[in-house]
């Protein structure tokens, strides 16, 4: 009998992830806040949250990063 070795190639990542953009001064908010983010959807999604919670006060929630996730752009 004979043992195959199954040789695993790590393949490598190929989707060029697609970036995305979230523009503050799209999102509603007292202070006029021109902050632009962008990044892949989770790095923007991250940060975009933080910044919501921290400089806009909003309450970190589901719904707080759905709403940001809805307001996502392509960036072009
Ligand atoms: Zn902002």
């Amino acid at each position: 009998m004979t043992t195959t070795e199954t040789g695993k190639t790590k393949s490598a990542s190929t989707g060029q992830k697609k970036r995305k953009v979230a523009d503050c001064r799209l999102f509603p908010s007292e202070k006029q806040c021109t902050l632009t983010i962008a990044g892949t959807e989770e790095e923007v999604l991250e940060v975009a949250v933080h910044h919501a919670v921290t400089s806009h006060g909003h309450k970190s929630s589901p719904e707080l990063r759905n709403q940001i996730r809805a307001m996502l752009k392509d960036e072009g």
